[in-house]
């Protein structure tokens, strides 16, 4: 049998004769990167949209986690406590800062990091905490904030799951120091390649800024190691275009949520994280956990879907700190929970677009073990 393929995500995008209208104006300027008119444009309408005080745009998610490390100006060779159940940007970025990670195991109920670990795994050298609000799950902010306080640590999160999530009415940039969000291609809202920073205090805006344009001060003057960071106008229009359809997305990708939510939850074996109180939610992701009463395993259950033409993905596996580049390289430290949770999930297929009819043969593959 044949099926249609069904990929696990499929960027959202705008008409194409939006698009082409939008950018008409390019033609006619001729500015085309470092700060321009749609640059800022962006930057203010996210800044709404997100509610939060601060935002800075950058050219991609990763680098803007990078740079807002920087611009924090820990001392070389600090440690910074964070999670191993993320995408390999997160440890990437804290430890091109030449700074050390410090994992810390996450809960089992939503994979964000364990806050009740935390306090024993800081030291002398801890400067900071890097949690991530992975697959939009929000993390226990109060209590991190408090350990952070407590310590005099900054907390910067990963929030590249969490565009548009709110918590207590709260954008959830708005929490810790910093938090960092991507636009990549395939997150709920992109601008093709991108990501920004969000943050209360306006000199991270200025050294930010900085940072990302090379560290140039003046037509003379570089005073800071900066890279080049800078989000270019077509990828600013991008975002435009679709921040405009983001709430039709974003209520799409709810539908598909429910449905699988329904279709799933009696399924024996077939666990889904819990919800926390007061977030509103993005849905950007489905991700599911094959337990033990499942029959297969959450590897057989992926070859499975993959011989019927199905994608879906072991999205977070394996843990960070289990990687090539960085295994056995820093401090041991317990994970069991972490590596668990990396064995057992599976993010199903989900994007503005995906039809119910093709969601009702994932769930009917999902089912089909059992007869
Ligand atoms: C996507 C992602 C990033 C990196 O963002 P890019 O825009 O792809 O550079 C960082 N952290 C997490 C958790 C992500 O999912």
């Amino acid at each position: 049998m044949s099926r249609e393929t069904i990929f696990v995500t499929r960027s959202s995008m705008p008409s194409y004769e939006e698009y082409i209208e939008a950018i008409k104006p390019l033609w006619e300027s001729h500015w085309l990167t470092n700060m321009g008119r749609y640059h800022s444009e962006l930057e203010e309408k996210l800044k709404e949209y997100l509610k939060v005080p601060e935002l800075s745009l950058m050219v991609n998610g990763h680098m803007s986690l990078e740079l807002t490390i920087q611009a924090m100006g820990f001392p070389e060779g600090a440690e910074v406590i964070t999670t191993p159940f993320t995408f390999i940007s997160t440890t990437h970025a804290i430890v091109r800062n030449r700074l050390k990670p410090v994992f810390c195991d996450v809960k089992p109920e939503d994979g964000t990091i364990d806050e009740t670990k935390l306090e024993e795994l800081i030291t002398e050298h801890t400067a900071a905490i890097i949690p991530v609000h992975v697959y939009g799950n929000v993390c226990n902010v109060e209590e991190i904030q408090r350990i952070a306080d407590k310590y005099s640590l900054k907390v910067i999160y990963d929030a590249a799951h969490a565009f548009g999530v709110t918590y207590r009415e709260r954008g959830i940039g708005s929490y810790g120091d910093a938090s960092v969000f991507s636009f990549h291609a395939t997150k709920v809202f992109h601008t093709i390649e991108g990501g920004a920073a969000s943050f209360s205090d306006h000199r991270i805006y200025e050294k930010l800024y900085n940072l990302k344009n090379f560290g140039i001060r003046g037509e003379e003057l570089v005073t800071e190691v900066g890279a080049n960071a800078k989000l270019n106008e077509f990828c600013a229009v991008m975002g435009l275009c679709n921040l405009k359809h983001i709430e039709e997305s974003i209520a799409q990708r709810r539908a598909l949520c429910e449905e699988y939510e329904k279709e799933l939850k009696d399924i024996p074996g077939i666990r889904m994280f819990e919800k926390k109180q007061g977030v509103k939610r993005n849905y950007g992701y489905f991700p599911i956990l094959v337990e033990e009463e499942y029959p297969l395993s959450r590897d057989e259950l992926y070859e499975r879907l993959k011989e019927q033409g199905i994608h879906t993905r072991k999205y977070f596996y394996p843990l960070t700190s289990d990687q090539a580049c960085f295994k056995n390289k820093y401090r041991d430290t317990e994970l069991k929970c972490a590596r668990k949770l990396s064995e057992k999930v599976l993010v199903m297929p989900l994007y503005q677009g995906f039809e119910m009819r093709k969601l009702a043969e994932v769930i009917e593959i999902i089912r089909d073990v059992f007869v």
